[in-house]
């Protein structure tokens, strides 16, 4: 990594620079194999800064990465159930109808068959791209709307969860290119009775993996649950507007007014897996991340509530 050079990019082309002063700085933070050019070839994931020095808006992994290194005796693990939508080129979601709806949800959810699953060249060849690239992924799904997928990145200890899922959602719109289809991570692309789409996070400490973690697990949610607004705040990328759409308390998800917390419970905004609660150990699954939030930001403030109780 050290012998990778900065490097500077148009900022005013990209809405991060105005045009008189439009140098962004690319600060080089992580390598992986490229998957399209092959050999010796490298995608380098990089973190944008301003020309005096201040990390860009949008720049979240700067201060992530500082509160993993604060943390790192916690060994925080995380795993993130990255869901999407397909959509053909004129943006209707791929395989509808043209004119009208497919069938109610029902038969979609990990089905199999040229009617109920759509895209699934596009999952496999994504899938593919990402193991070669060396990013922690670990399944996918088809999904319970038509047309919507899912892929899991995890478990990753710290700051790697946000370094290799910003890298495999590159990958999926890169992949998908290819296919002239588009990738929408919209949290609610079909209002009505269509499931939005949702970034579940797993999330454990070392003490939560051993015996009896358990009764660290409730105490992280007791944590979580004096910090429902911080975090409802930090979990999509408009404060909370965007996953307002989703989080109904329908279509398996919890009420965005509202903390809950249960066992197997889908529709609880903290879920602890049924097999944790058999073994007393393990890790807790937060429901309420949206689709599009941004990993380091959702990473970080997990870290700060439940690690640094901030
Ligand atoms: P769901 O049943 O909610 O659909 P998935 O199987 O899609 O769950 O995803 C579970 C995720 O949890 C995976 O990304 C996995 O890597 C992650 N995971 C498993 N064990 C842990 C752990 N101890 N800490 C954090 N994440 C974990
Ligand atoms: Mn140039
Ligand atoms: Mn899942
Ligand atoms: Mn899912
Ligand atoms: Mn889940």
């Amino acid at each position: 990594m050290l012998d990778l050079p900065i490097w500077n990019f148009d900022g005013s082309s990209t809405g991060q620079a105005s045009s008189e002063n439009s140098d962004v700085y690319l600060h080089p933070v992580a390598l992986y194999r490229d998957p399209f050019t092959l050999g010796n070839n490298k995608i380098v994931l990089c973190e944008t800064y301003k020309h005096d020095g201040t990390p860009s808006e949008t720049n979240n992994r700067r201060t992530c990465n500082e509160v993993m290194k604060k943390a790192t005796d916690f060994h925080p693990w995380f795993g993130m159930e990255q869901e999407y939508t397909l959509l053909d080129t004129d943006n209707h979601p791929y395989g509808w109808p043209k004119n009208g709806y497919p069938g109610p949800q029902g038969p979609y959810y990990c089905g199999v068959g040229a009617s109920r699953v759509f895209g699934r060249d596009i999952v496999e060849a994504h899938y593919r791209a990402c193991l070669y690239c060396g990013i922690n992924i670990s399944g996918t799904n088809a999904e319970v709307m038509p047309g919507q997928w899912e892929f899991q990145v995890g478990p990753c200890e710290g700051i790697v969860m946000g370094d290799d899922l910003w890298v495999a959602r590159y990958l999926l719109h890169r992949v998908a290119e290819d296919f002239n289809i588009n990738v929408t991570l919209d949290p609610k692309p079909m209002p009505g009775d269509w499931n939005g789409a949702g970034m579940h996070t797993n999330f454990s400490t070392q003490e939560m993996r051993d015996a009896n973690g358990i009764v660290a697990i409730e105490r992280a949610i007791d944590r979580l649950s004096k910090n429902h607004q911080k975090h409802i705040e930090a979990y999509d990328p408009n404060k909370g507007k965007d996953n307002e759409r989703r989080l109904t308390g329908l279509h398996e998800t919890s009420s965005i007014f509202d903390f809950s917390a249960g066992v197997a419970n889908r529709g609880a905004s903290i879920r602890i897996p049924r097999p944790v609660s058999d073994e007393k150990q393990g890790y807790l699954e937060d429901r309420r991340p949206s689709s599009n939030a941004d990993p380091y930001q959702v990473s970080e403030i997990l870290v700060r509530t439940v690690c640094l109780e901030e």
